[in-house]
């Protein structure tokens, strides 16, 4: 059989440990034989990283920007105990995906990957939900300050302009805690974009939520962003598409999240969006059935597995032992991505096959066969046998081939 072809290539960022494993099984068994891939390659992993003085990752969100399709392998970050791993390191690089993120002014969307066998712990959920969080300030970005005994704490402004601001935060009479955060205005409309980019790419409501009853200046602002972004850029393309954009309190958003069937875009500020993504994905069944898309303003997209590199797998790998990780979302990373590229290029043969792999991985887990970390979340009944991770690529292979054939 013919092989696919692509027009313009993908960016690839390869990274380390088990995913790393995984991301060459994939492509042999999964991508090459059915399709002339195209990549312009960056290898992430932590040596590499630290051998070009970190150049290699800011090189490939560049090259995402430029090309606008990218997969991502997941990437260690390092911390104490990894420096000492690996003695080699001249620093504690910094995350690849706050890098990339900050190149691209991107925003992340999670879903999980729905299948028959694992029930959301709501029993109302029936479709994914996509929680995107704003990544940039607030509370991640704040000052703190504890005093030892009672007095005044004030917030000074000083503009560039010269006009001076200054409010009083509290008076005290004994010893408190203070704290000041802040956001850009740029970084929050970018944020609102992407979601409304994003929103409209997969043809879905969109939702935002805020405490702007509590916070009235800061939260409003994001409120009023979004709103006005609606109102000039989106309301038309939302209209003709047939979804919705609204906002609502947080308070009301996880009643309604609750209640829902799924099926939308939650867009979260930066804390709300961190605790959250966590409680739907957990709620959802599991991390390694968790995709993950940045999305720039622009409409530029690196499609990822949300999991780690699954370090304790990679060890008793290392061991030459056979291990159970789960592949799901390292392969939705690529069909993601393929189907993309294929949406942007007008190829629709690409388009199909990335459809294809995720149906074939769907049709593998949906017959009774997966990895033993869906074993044991599956219904009673539904598991037929455990294999190992490279077991479940050679399945979801042969499924892919019989239906190419
Ligand atoms: P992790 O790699 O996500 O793994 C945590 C645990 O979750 C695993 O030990 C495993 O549990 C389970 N798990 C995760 N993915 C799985 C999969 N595909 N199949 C089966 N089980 C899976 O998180 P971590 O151990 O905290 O972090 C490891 C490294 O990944 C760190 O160096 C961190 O910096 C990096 N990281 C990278 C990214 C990214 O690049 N996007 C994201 C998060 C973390 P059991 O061991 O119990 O089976
Ligand atoms: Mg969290």
């Amino acid at each position: 059989m013919a092989k696919i072809q692509m027009k313009t290539p993908l960016v690839e960022m390869d990274g380390d440990e088990m995913t790393r494993v995984i991301w060459s099984m994939v492509k042999e068994k999964l991508i090459l034989p059915f399709v002339d891939l195209k990549t312009e390659y960056y290898d992430l992993a932590l040596l590499n990283r630290n051998a070009t003085g970190d150049r290699i990752t800011v090189d490939a969100a560049e090259a995402a920007k430029r090309l606008g399709v990218a997969v991502k392998c997941a990437t260690i970050t390092p911390n104490k105990k990894r420096m000492e791993e690996y003695p080699q390191l001249t620093q504690m690089w910094k995350s690849p995906n706050a890098t990339i993120r900050s190149v691209m002014d991107g925003t992340v969307f999670r879903t999980p990957i729905l299948i028959e066998a694992v029930k959301p712990a709501v029993r109302s959920w029936k479709m994914p939900i996509t929680v995107a969080r704003h990544a940039y300030g607030d509370v991640y970005k704040a000052v703190d300050l504890s005093t030892d005994e009672g007095g005044e704490c004030t917030l000074i402004f000083r503009g560039d302009s010269g006009k001076e601001t200054t409010l009083c935060v509290q008076k005290t009479e004994g010893p408190a805690v203070f704290q000041a955060q802040h956001n850009k205005k740029s970084s929050i409309r970018s944020f609102a974009r992407s979601c409304f980019e994003y929103a409209l790419n997969t043809h879905q409501d969109l939702w935002f939520s805020a405490k702007d009853t509590i916070a009235k200046v800061y939260d409003g602002e994001f409120r009023d962003i979004f709103e006005e972004e609606y109102q000039n850029s989106y309301r038309e393309s939302f209209e003709a598409a047939g979804i919705k954009y609204f906002y609502t309190l947080i308070d009301d958003a996880i009643a309604r999240v609750i209640r829902s069937e799924g099926g939308f875009i939650w867009a979260c500020k930066n804390y709300d969006g961190d605790v959250m993504s966590d409680m739907v994905s957990t709620a959802f069944g599991s991390l390694a059935m968790m995709t993950s898309v940045l999305v720039s303003p622009d409409g530029k997209y690196e499609f990822e597995a949300a999991h780690g590199t699954v370090t304790r797998h990679y060890y008793r790998y290392l061991k030459g032992e056979a291990v159970g990780t789960n592949p799901v979302a390292t392969i939705f990373a690529w069909s993601g991505a393929l189907k993309k590229r294929g949406e942007l290029d007008g190829l629709s043969g690409l388009t199909a096959f990335g459809k294809a792999l995720e149906d074939s991985c769907l049709s593998v887990i949906n017959s009774g066969v997966m990895t033993p970390d869906l074993a044991g979340l599956s219904e009673p009944g539904f598991c037929r046998e455990t294999v190992m991770c490279e077991e479940f690529i050679d399945a979801v292979a042969a499924e892919l081939s019989s239906r190419n054939n």
